[in-house]
């Protein structure tokens, strides 16, 4: 059945042991779209991803993945996507090409060569393409890992806290790439726990607490919900992050 939604989530449920971690989320991302799904530390982001990947089951409820059932078709699900988590893929022992080229060869890439030349240019690490991993930036290695994951063309992206731990910096060269990816026609399922980076990218979001969506729709949705702020006149300060990025010259960290 054709839909124009690359994932469709209805009941899920999941406990550990006695604790009810999911009661219920329900929600729908369509495609080509960045959809974040925000909630604080222990919320249950990571098992939604887990379940939706395929590498945990649920207990009830049900979720199509590019189509596809994942309880009753998880191979095809795992075929339509890719999963980025919060600890890189990236082997530091070798290089950014032969990490590159290791999972091109595992997914059986025709030209495992090309294909990571092909993605060293467009991350911005062919001058970083023969060193190891090990002496990449925080920022290098996430470019690295997301490439990685690229591989072998997946619709759908599932990026878990792509950007906890990284210094701001390497935060917005992440972004960056993250927008760049909906913008070519994938669609980006993003956990975050961070309210500006799901203001930053996403065209959606939704809040997951106490095991259920409890909000859910686009930015300008979201500050509906909330009475009008109250205006005030303030001088502007640049906040933290500007000023440190102004700096440090804010360059993409290759070096
Ligand atoms: P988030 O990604 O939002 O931080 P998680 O999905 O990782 O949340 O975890 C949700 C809750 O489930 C947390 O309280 C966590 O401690 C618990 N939990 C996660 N995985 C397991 C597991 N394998 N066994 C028991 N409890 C778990």
């Amino acid at each position: 059945m054709p839909t124009s939604h690359s994932i469709q989530v209805k009941g899920l449920h999941k406990s550990y042991k006695e604790h009810q971690v999911l009661k219920g989320v329900d929600f729908e991302v369509e495609k080509g779209s960045i959809f974040a799904l925000l909630g604080s530390n222990g919320a249950g982001k990571t098992t939604v991803v887990k379940i939706l990947t395929t590498l945990l089951k649920q207990d009830a409820g049900t979720a199509t993945v590019n189509g596809f059932d994942i309880a009753s078709k998880p191979d095809h699900v795992r075929q339509s996507i890719s999963l980025t988590g919060q600890f890189a893929a990236v082997d530091e022992i070798l290089t950014g090409r032969e990490n590159l080229v290791l999972i091109a060869k595992l997914r059986h890439l025709k030209q495992p060569r090309q294909a990571a030349d092909d993605l060293l240019k467009r991350f911005g690490l062919t001058d970083a393409a023969d060193r190891k991993a090990s002496s990449y930036s925080g920022g290098m290695r996430r470019r690295l890992d997301i490439a990685m994951s690229l591989l072998g063309n997946p619709d759908i992206i599932f990026l878990d806290e792509p950007t906890t731990g990284l210094d701001p910096e390497a935060r917005i060269e992440t972004w960056k790439i993250v927008k760049e990816l909906a913008e070519g026609g994938k669609t980006v399922f993003l956990t975050t726990q961070y309210l500006e980076e799901a203001e930053q990218l996403a065209d959606r979001i939704a809040i997951l607490h106490e095991g259920r969506i409890i909000a859910n729709g686009t930015l300008s949705e979201l500050k509906k919900l909330f009475p009008p702020a109250k205006v005030e006149y303030v001088e502007k300060q640049p906040s933290l992050e500007d000023i440190f990025l102004t700096i440090i010259g804010h360059k993409r960290g290759d070096q």
